[in-house]
């Protein structure tokens, strides 16, 4: 998962985009028509495709609108040599998030790069968060469905414990002291100590997997926990 993918038929502009990325740590893979193109892109294994127009086989436009309509909604940046107008809003209106003529420069184009894939991360962190579902490491936790799952299994979990992850999940990366979570999953019931928060930790981490060696709910020792997505 992850990566750029670069559909373009000119090798000096191929080995340019491949450079440039790659040393700004981004992995590429190149597709040099469009129709192997769009297979590839189809595999939905891509942060960001860059796309020319004018290529082999098939063109960008009809790459990119074949891509939308399988619901393949990886953001596209299109590469144009032919810049005039209709064409960029053509490109724009078949589902692409921007363009670029070329030539181009590349600073410019690594900053629209980043912006587009700033925003896609973005989009995706909304829509996790008003569906409810929150993804950390091989589990999935879904708080509509009320499931915890790790790739196909489903795991289960007490109430208590359910309730334990939900604030987890929820303050990802923050310190959380045994008396704040003691008052926010269990409310102030008299009998509960700070112990309870432990004794349901060690349960939730040992469903986890994680009882050894934890990774995502850390202590941080005389503080409290830690849960790192
Ligand atoms: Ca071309």
């Amino acid at each position: 998962m992850g990566g750029i993918l670069i559909i373009e038929d000119e090798p000096g502009v191929q080995m340019t985009l491949e450079d440039c990325l790659q040393a700004e740590g981004y992995t590429t893979e190149t597709r040099g028509d469009g129709m192997t193109g769009q297979e590839e892109a189809e595999t939905g294994n891509y942060d960001l495709i860059i796309l020319d127009i004018m290529l082999p086989r098939r063109d960008g436009f009809t790459v990119c609108q074949n891509l939308r309509k399988k619901s393949i909604h990886t953001p596209i940046l299109m590469l144009t040599a032919r810049n005039t107008n209709l064409d960029i809003i053509m490109g724009l209106r078949q589902g692409a998030d921007d363009y670029m003529a070329k030539p181009f420069d590349m600073g410019l184009l690594l900053a629209r790069i980043e912006a587009i894939l700033r925003r896609s991360a973005l989009t995706t962190s909304e829509t996790n968060r008003s569906t409810n579902i929150y993804p950390f490491g091989e589990f999935l936790f879904d708080l509509q469905k009320g499931t915890l799952t790790q790739g196909d299994d489903l795991i289960t979990l007490h109430a208590k414990e359910f309730s334990l992850l939900e604030f987890l999940v929820k303050h990802p990366n923050e310190l959380l002291n045994r008396v704040k979570i003691l008052n926010e999953v269990w409310g102030y019931e008299s009998e509960t100590t700070t112990r309870t928060v432990d004794v349901h930790i060690a349960k939730l981490r040992q469903k986890l997997g994680e009882s050894e060696l934890p990774r995502h709910i850390m202590t941080l020792r005389g503080q409290g926990y830690r849960f790192i997505p």
